[in-house]
């Protein structure tokens, strides 16, 4: 089917007490690999890219090889911009079609993030779902994220989801982006936050939690979380070990395809951990 708006992932998320992953991609193999998941699973998913992980290709190839894989693909997808940390490219992420977006001015003064996020929601109008993010997630990903994390305050809720009408809201609770061996959701902090909030949450950082944290996250009122780390770990690690296995190897195409396939594994496992009652 097309691309679906992320409202769409939500409403159905949301109805059925499921959790969706939200899948960075960067390339055709991450992509494939995601939607074969996908498919496996037939939870509804957002597809991502931060703007860090666009340089080789640009929001336009990145729209036209997601809708092309999705076109025959039964569950609904969103294509949603990560971490946009300006305006800028929020705009160029709407004029490619991205379907969901994220601004993250998280690490500007509270008012500041307020503005800005104003300014993104103005620009997605009602079709398009908006992801804002109050406290900074700390853990470098590629070349974005703060050096330090700073929690997301509760009593800061109300009043900036008021104030933007954003659709989901990223926190920090403990959450790290990448592997940290410091990654913990501080669950009484996490429903502080949940009590305050009139809308779904968004946990980054899936990469690094634990898998009995990752399977309770629903309860809380997440309805997204972002994982990246794992993916392009698994697609290293197949050119890697296919190198180390025969430094002569020509076969491009089989090691592309084997590492499609580790990659749907790993996303497969996410997708499952983070929805118990899925079969
Ligand atoms: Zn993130």
């Amino acid at each position: 089917m097309p691309l679906v708006s992320g409202h769409e992932v939500i409403a159905k998320c949301t109805e059925e007490k499921l959790v969706a992953g939200a899948f960075n991609t960067t390339n055709i193999e991450t992509t494939m690999g995601i939607v074969e998941a996908i498919e496996r699973t037939g939870v509804p998913t957002f597809i991502q890219v931060a703007p860090t992980n666009a340089v080789l290709s640009g929001f336009d190839y990145i729209y036209d090889m997601v809708s092309r894989r999705l076109a025959d693909c039964p569950v609904p997808v969103a294509l949603h911009l990560d971490h946009g940390k300006s305006i800028q490219p929020v705009k160029d992420a709407l004029a490619a079609k991205f379907t969901s977006i994220m601004i993250d001015a998280s690490e500007e003064p509270y008012e500041e993030n307020v503005r800005v996020s104003q300014i993104a929601r103005d620009l997605c109008g009602p079709e398009i779902s908006l992801e804002a993010e109050l406290g900074s997630i700390g853990g470098k990903e590629d070349d974005h994220g703060p050096e330090i994390a700073n929690s997301t305050d509760p009593s800061q809720v109300a009043d900036f989801i008021a104030k933007v009408g954003c659709d989901m809201l990223a926190v920090s609770v403990g959450n790290v982006h990448g592997y940290s061996p410091d990654a913990r959701i501080d669950f009484d902090l996490l429903s502080k936050v949940r009590e305050a909030s009139s809308v779904p949450l968004v946990i980054h950082g899936g990469s690094g939690l634990p898998e009995e944290q990752l399977a309770r996250l629903g309860e809380f009122g997440v309805v997204k979380v972002n994982v990246a780390s794992d993916l392009r770990n698994a697609m290293i690690r197949s050119f890697g070990e296919a190198y180390n296995a025969n430094p002569d190897e020509v076969s491009l195409i089989r090691v592309s395809k084997q590492s499609v396939n580790a990659i749907a594994d790993v996303v497969e496992r996410r997708i499952r951990m983070f929805n118990p009652s899925v079969n």
